[in-house]
């Protein structure tokens, strides 16, 4: 089916208004050539879904290009691909080293995502990152108000930019930003330990509109506008009261492009991929875990629960591999690094005790996979074993799902992800208790083909019929 055609009635709505998509990473990533800079487009599911709706809407997308350390002549270029219609334009937000350090590196990745995850340990305070924070969400709501028209429907994305739509709002009131949250909303009693918990609401209170994965981090939310702005909520119809207006907060689970994954799973390459890693493994089992390297994914426990598994089932010891692929992320950050040491440790110590007769039980990977790859991987792995210790949706669950084309698989899944809301046909465990994700890894072995085929067919009608078309749709269902 078309791109268009999925999209429904928003066809109608963005071919009169223009969408204008705030977030701090543009879709485009420059990359270093002998001509200089070329900008190429992202592969995430947030691009794949908004890039139509944007050429078809003449659109414009503002954010960083993540310091590709060559100002953009003008700060803006125009995307037009031979193969798209229309065109849309990238705006450029530079940022300075300091910016990077403490708006990006420090207060988005050190303060608000442990905070928004529930890690409160993890999470570091300090008064000059929240005030270049505010600097740089102040510098990212005027490059908006330089923009924007009151016609245009503007859409800031995720946590970095948690004040722009109030900035906007104050500034200049007949702009009104709708927002998304990519990470979950943490309960009250985590979220006011954040000193700056207050603006924070405050900034996303400017919104018309506030979406999230599940209905579990929007009720956060509206617990939190209560108890801490003293501002008046109707759960039942998802509203903040304001005195002057409501905003409306609601549920929309972000999802993938569920028939791109599967065309690619059905590909010759791809097949030929799989089938030649089966090919080295022969008929062992193989259990597959897929993250970004970060802390919240739970990779380390996951690891002590397949230690813990062969412990248990010595006669497994030669059958099974784990393959676990983790992509690099947040490098500069000082708890990935320590993070990323246990986890190389873990990895040595379990395969240093457990390999037997020429065979580790272990496979690491750690690099970035392209699509082609990583679909093989999906389409090989008779278990995924998706375990983070909080996560907002978590899409490699689905994308596993909509590869699955041959419905062999088995999916264990942890319950803190906002997939699992879902996902409800895959085994769901609870990612710190290590006996009982090592009991699932059996119980996903012992299934019979029967049920899982049962449970991988449901949970595939799920991700297609609410894929990413279906989450911007739902989303502004009631916008004209
Ligand atoms: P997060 O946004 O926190 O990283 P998600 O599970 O929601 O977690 O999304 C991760 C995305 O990153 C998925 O779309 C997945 O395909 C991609 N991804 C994860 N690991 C790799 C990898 N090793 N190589 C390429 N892409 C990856």
């Amino acid at each position: 089916m078309e791109v268009r055609d999925r999209l429904g009635e928003l066809d109608d709505l963005f071919a009169s208004r223009r969408l204008v998509v705030v977030s701090n990473r543009l879709p485009y990533n420059p990359n270093r050539t002998a001509e200089g800079i070329r900008y190429v487009k992202g592969s995430g599911g947030l691009v794949t879904a908004l890039d139509p709706i944007l050429r078809l809407s003449n659109g414009l997308w503002i954010g960083w290009d993540g310091g590709s350390g060559t100002p953009v002549k003008g700060k803006r270029i125009t995307v037009s691909e031979a193969d798209g219609e229309g065109s849309y334009q990238l705006r450029f937000v530079e940022l300075t080293e300091k910016e990077v350090r403490h708006y990006y590196n420090s207060f988005s990745n050190r303060t608000l995502w442990p905070i928004f995850h529930n890690f409160i340990g993890m999470s570091h305070f300090s008064k000059a990152h929240w005030k270049t924070f505010f600097k740089t969400n102040a510098y990212f709501g005027g490059t908006v108000l330089e923009e924007a028209n009151p016609s245009d429907i503007i859409w800031v994305q995720d946590y970095h930019l948690c004040l722009v739509p109030n900035f906007i709002r104050y500034h200049n009131p007949n702009l009104r930003p709708y927002f998304f949250l990519h990470t979950p909303f943490p309960p009250y009693d985590t979220f006011r330990v954040l000193p700056w918990c207050k603006p924070v609401l405050e900034g996303l209170l400017g919104s018309e509109k506030i979406g999230f994965h599940v209905k579990s981090y929007a009720d956060n939310f509206l617990d939190c506008v209560e108890k801490i702005s003293n501002v008046p909520v109707d759960r039942e119809w998802g509203l903040v009261e304001l005195t002057d207006r409501q905003v409306k907060v609601g549920a929309y689970p972000i999802s993938i492009d569920y028939d791109a994954f599967r065309d690619v799973a059905m590909t010759n390459r791809v097949m030929k991929r799989a089938e030649k890693h089966r090919g080295r493994i022969g008929d062992r089992i193989v259990i597959l875990g897929v993250d970004r390297l970060d802390y919240t994914k739970g990779i380390k426990e996951r690891l002590l629960a397949v230690e813990r598994f062969l412990e248990k089932h010595s006669k497994y010891r030669n059958r099974i591999l784990f393959i676990q692929v983790a992509v690099p992320s947040r490098t500069r950050v000082a708890e990935y690094r320590v993070m990323k040491k246990e986890v190389d440790e873990t990895i040595g110590r379990i395969n240093g005790r457990f390999t037997g007769e020429g065979w580790a039980p272990i496979q690491y990977i750690y690099r970035s996979l392209s699509r082609e790859e990583l679909v093989a991987y999906y389409r090989l792995a008779d278990i995924a074993l998706i375990t983070p210790g909080r996560d907002g949706m978590n899409l490699i669950a689905k994308e596993y799902v909509a590869s699955q084309v041959d419905k062999r698989g088995a999916l264990i899944l942890s319950e803190f992800a906002g997939a699992a809301e879902e996902l409800t046909d895959a085994l769901l465990v609870n990612p710190y208790d290590i006996e009982t994700v090592a009991d699932a890894i059996y119980r996903a072995i012992r299934m019979p083909s029967g049920e899982k085929t049962a449970r991988m067919e449901r949970m595939q009608d799920h991700v297609q019929e609410r894929d990413i078309y279906c989450w911007v749709r739902g989303f502004f269902e009631e916008v004209s």
